[in-house]
């Protein structure tokens, strides 16, 4: 981070920006919001586990607990992914 040296205590309001941008980032995800682009993430079922996708760039978020039990059925591509890592 650049602090000029005569502000060195005080954040510039574009910095303060940028810390605000990171935490309104972190507050969309626990909000059920992408990460990525902040769209709305949408339950989608999946194989009997719900995923959340979101609605503008189709991007998928799991849980842990979520990515387990895909993997735990060992099929398919997510079973050949498991296979590379265990
Ligand atoms: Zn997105």
């Amino acid at each position: 981070m650049h602090v000029k040296p005569t502000q060195q205590d005080v954040l510039t309001e574009r910095e303060m920006r940028t810390v605000e941008d990171e935490r309104q980032r972190v507050l969309a995800v626990v909000r059920g919001r992408c990460p990525k682009c902040a769209g709305e993430l949408v339950p989608v079922p999946y194989r009997g586990v719900e995923r959340d996708t979101c609605s503008r760039c189709q991007g998928v978020w799991l849980d842990f607990g979520e990515l387990d039990q895909m993997l735990a059925e060992g099929t398919g591509f997510l079973g050949s992914i498991r296979r590379i890592f265990t």
